[in-house]
């Protein structure tokens, strides 16, 4: 139930990135509401010290890719149904890759990991909202997993797609001179690496899920890579989060952290 009503407000609602603020308009009696994006909040929490740039590929398309890959990801889900919305929404059409382009080779990628693991996937940039943190994203795919066996149920899995990426990014990110860890008291002993922000985010798609219903019973970052085959990462709740616990301190730590801000505002918007 959760999950149909996710998705249907999703598919019936508008969605507006406007700078630092997302705007979701929702049908019925909830109207318009603004959010405040979830990557830019946890950045200012956990790791908003960070200045080494990740060195970006030759030709420096990597971001290009990345957002092209996400948009045909995006029409294999929610243009099946005959009506392609994509030229209305993005500007272009959606076109077919390149024979042999890097962008065929990511495609490729992903169907082959959906295939591995035996993935029907059914929604993607799927819109998560808590109304209690002021907070938004989209999630790149959602996909069922196939019964393992017989009277076993299928499994929701969480997918998140990285492109542009080497896998293994653990050195720390963080300023020369400065702490090579993440901020925050829960996070203290985790070093501040493109692998332990990808964690981080994982993580809390997976908890604002939760926080609308919905459970992922799996949750996966994967990397479509040009060299090599696709390589994937689950949330290590225990490992990256030391345990469980350090998960849940990480996760708190981070609630407080938004609600702080929405207090902080209302003041603002007070005394204005
Ligand atoms: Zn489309």
């Amino acid at each position: 139930m959760a999950l149909s009503q996710l998705l249907s407000d999703n598919r019936s609602g508008a969605l507006r990135q406007q700078g630092r603020a997302y705007r979701l308009s929702l049908p019925g009696d909830r109207g318009e509401i603004t959010y405040s994006p979830l990557l830019w909040n946890l950045k200012r929490c956990f790791y908003s010290h960070t200045a080494r740039r990740r060195r970006r590929k030759k030709g420096n398309s990597s971001r290009q890719l990345g957002s092209r890959f996400h948009r045909h990801v995006r029409h294999f889900n929610e243009c099946s149904r005959g009506h392609c919305d994509c030229k209305a929404r993005f500007g272009t059409g959606i076109g077919r890759p390149r024979s042999g382009s890097p962008l065929q080779q990511a495609l490729l990628q992903r169907e082959a990991f959906l295939l591995d693991y035996e993935l029907t996937p059914f929604a993607s940039e799927i819109v998560v909202s808590s109304d209690r943190l002021n907070l938004a994203t989209a999630v790149d795919e959602l996909a069922w997993q196939k019964p393992s066996s017989q009277g076993s149920k299928k499994r929701l899995v969480l997918i998140s797609w990285k492109t542009g990426y080497s896998v293994g990014a653990r050195r720390s990110r963080s300023k020369k001179g400065s702490s090579s860890k993440m901020m925050g008291s829960s996070l203290s002993h985790v070093v501040n690496s493109e692998e332990g922000q990808h964690q981080l985010q994982l993580l809390a798609e997976d908890r604002l899920l939760r926080e609308n219903g919905v459970t992922p019973d799996l949750a996966v970052i994967v990397y479509v890579l040009r060299e090599r085959d696709y390589y994937v990462e689950r949330l290590r709740e225990d490992g990256f989060w030391a345990s469980e616990d350090t998960a849940s301190a990480c996760w708190q730590e981070f609630s407080d952290f938004c609600c702080q801000h929405i207090k902080r505002r209302h003041k603002k918007n007070r005394v204005k």
